[in-house]
């Protein structure tokens, strides 16, 4: 068998979630919310099940949709995208991903890529041929350096994976970083994939800038986004490519033969969901800000170093001044088995020079999903 995916582990999602349900503990790992997510989207697309098409519908996605889409990144963003040559839309961002991988990517290409770094990013372009070079970012900023950037792009980069804001780093990248990693990608003719499935979860003081709106990006950015994030749907799966269209286009020759379509009921729905006012998106970011603050607080009371959340569903804890001589791995074993809490190692996001000393908690859960949390770590500062 291939060894690329042979030699795989099982994602580290999957893999604490299963010891969540083994140890039946609060599942603060995997990113999902614990609320059924926004009625009226749902409703939109119960009654498209019921009353609406559900043939195939276009390959590239339902054109109310695609529509909707950049309207929605014009308004936010400024972007200006023609739906119909510029968007498309997957079954999900890790298809998304994986379609604009594979369309870049030829045997021998180096691909830039981020450590912590979300784990289907390498075998996928290990797959095309490509070559990954890693940069590793270092808690608490995880900032880009134009010293870590000079060191690994070339005239062989031919592209940067870039997540932003970063999952499991929780920081929102300021304009300076993104105009750094967009002079090295100017200098180096390189393409820049970049997955801002989190474009929406960024809280008060940050402001999430697209890398495809800064000078010199705009034809050589593929940018891929997620109504599964944007709306707490996690489910659905429903990802948007946008790029300039001699870029789409190839990535929808491989979206063609990956999942060729995506459900048209929940097509419907997001494009439903996308045109909401401005309010429904900040209350979704207060709601989350409020849940961040509740955790946050809950560790620092028990005695964790919260690192503190700019964006995404997640908060991390370094553990290093705790002296508890043990990995983050280990940390999230035992607590998930002595405090029937999951959590997630960032060390699982690094292939080299690992950071072991950070855990990433899941925070956009109900207030008693996580006051019970807390109570049952109350006193997991000290090893039992
Ligand atoms: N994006 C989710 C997370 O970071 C996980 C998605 C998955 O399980 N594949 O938790």
């Amino acid at each position: 068998m291939n060894p690329i995916f042979a030699n795989l582990p099982v994602t580290v999602f999957e893999a604490m979630s299963q010891l969540a349900r083994d140890n039946d503990a609060i599942n603060l790992g995997q990113g999902f919310p614990d609320h059924p997510g926004p009625e009226d989207i749902r409703q939109a697309a119960a009654d498209a099940v019921l009353n609406g098409y559900n043939q195939y519908p276009s390959m590239m996605g339902l054109p109310e949709l695609r529509q909707s889409i950049a309207t929605h990144y014009q308004h936010w963003h400024g972007l200006s995208l023609d739906p119909m040559s510029e968007v498309m839309v997957t079954s999900g961002g890790t298809e998304a991903l994986t379609a604009a991988i594979l369309a870049v990517v030829e045997p021998g290409d180096e691909v830039v890529c981020f450590q912590p770094v979300y784990d289907s990013y390498l075998p996928i372009i290990r797959q095309a041929g490509g070559i990954p070079r890693l940069v590793s970012l270092k808690p608490p900023h995880w900032r880009l350096t134009e010293e870590d950037l000079r060191s690994v792009f070339n005239h062989k980069t031919k592209a940067v994976l870039f997540n932003n804001p970063l999952n499991p780093a929780a920081v929102v990248y300021p304009r300076e970083d993104l105009e750094l990693l967009a002079k090295f990608c100017q200098e180096f003719d390189t393409i820049a994939i970049c997955d801002e499935v989190w474009e929406h979860v960024v809280f008060e003081g940050f402001k999430h800038i697209p890398l495809m709106s800064i000078p010199g990006m705009r034809d050589r950015t593929i940018k891929i986004g997620s109504a599964g994030k944007i709306f707490s749907l996690t489910g659905w799966k429903i990802g948007f490519v946008c790029a300039a269209p001699p870029l789409l286009r190839v990535c929808a020759k491989v979206h063609q033969f990956l999942t060729f379509t995506t459900a048209p009921n929940l097509q419907t729905a997001v494009a439903y969901g996308l045109g909401k006012p401005d309010e429904f998106f900040e209350e979704m970011t207060t709601d989350l800000a409020r849940s961040r603050d509740r955790l946050a607080a809950g560790l620092e009371r028990i005695g964790f170093p919260v690192i503190k959340s700019q964006g995404t569903y997640f908060l991390t804890v370094d553990l290093s001044p705790l002296g508890l001589n043990e990995t983050d791995e280990a940390f999230c074993k035992r607590i998930v088995h002595d405090y029937k809490v999951a959590a997630i190692p960032v060390s699982a996001f690094y292939e080299e020079e690992k950071v072991t000393s950070v855990v990433r908690f899941c925070f956009a859960k109900k207030d008693s999903t996580l006051d019970t949390a807390l109570e049952r770590l109350s006193d997991a500062v000290h090893r039992r």
